[in-house]
């Protein structure tokens, strides 16, 4: 494992084609860093993301003898937050600056690890939501508008190149379109709730509804995402609480169904085996 120089970030090197990031999990909160203070920022953090981005580590080199790579954020969102542009993510404080950058450098990294040995991969950045329905939320940096739009409407628009998956969109080789791979039967909300997990888009809710608030897809599913080139797609996971992230039980069932969902997913997506 490698950290910046606090100690604050840390890097697990993984050997397989998966990306896990957990950007507001931590709770160290050290008086001698400066708490980020900027109009409108969010600084509460994301309840048991750190502990659920280890246990899918722990279950993932279990079921498949392979290593994710895994990049940690252990300081508290009031802090720090890597899923912000630096300004935000510092709230302008240049003490942290270095820490948000080795966030990005550790993620630039693993990227690079990834393609190098797969040629291609999958980053999931894990989340915890305060929305209360029972359903994780996608995010592909495809808004809900978008999604919310006809299959053939939603592939006319392009946006599915400008996503998290633009190089899953194009380069698969069943020809998958937008749709299909954003709420078909292989798309990650597909197997997520065959493994137990209501997800928006997903075969039975193919966009968020109306009334509803929903998470498209933060800084780090854009930036590490291929919406901007490369060859790792990036995809958020937004979580709810209730049955999920409030018992270690729940997060044991819960690390393992993304485990579950990543290594069908990068087997149908990828042609990746352990
Ligand atoms: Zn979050």
């Amino acid at each position: 494992m490698t950290t910046d120089p606090g100690g604050w970030v840390e890097y697990t090197v993984g050997d397989a084609p998966l990306v896990i990031s957990a950007p507001h999990g931590g709770s160290l909160a050290p008086a001698f860093l400066p708490t980020r203070n900027c109009a409108g920022c969010i600084t509460g953090g994301d309840d048991a993301i750190e502990e659920l981005a280890r246990r899918v580590a722990t279950e993932f080199r279990t079921r498949t003898g392979r290593h994710a790579h895994v990049v940690i954020n252990k300081l508290a969102r009031s802090k720090l937050d890597p899923n912000r542009e630096v300004l935000e993510g510092t709230g302008g404080n240049s003490v942290t600056v270095p820490i948000w950058e080795a966030y990005h450098a550790f993620l630039d990294t693993a990227r690079s690890r990834v393609v190098r040995t797969h040629r291609r991969g999958l980053l999931l950045d894990l989340h915890g939501t305060v929305h209360p329905w029972p359903r994780l939320e996608l995010g592909y940096v495809i808004s809900a508008a978008s999604l919310r739009q006809s299959d053939a409407a939603l592939e006319a628009s392009g946006a599915i190149g400008r996503s998290g998956i633009a190089r899953l969109a194009a380069d698969n080789e069943g020809h998958l379109s937008p749709a299909t791979l954003l709420r078909g039967p292989t798309s990650l909300g597909a197997i997520l709730a065959r493994n137990g997990y209501a997800a928006v888009p997903s075969p039975d809710l193919p966009a968020p509804p109306e009334d509803e608030l929903y998470y498209d897809g933060g800084y780090i599913t854009d930036r590490h995402g291929s919406g901007r080139g490369g060859a790792v797609d990036a995809i958020q996971t937004e979580a709810w609480k209730t049955g999920v992230r409030d018992s270690p039980a729940n997060l044991d069932r819960y690390a393992a169904a993304l485990v579950s969902t990543a290594i069908e997913y990068l087997r149908v997506h990828y042609g990746w085996t352990p």
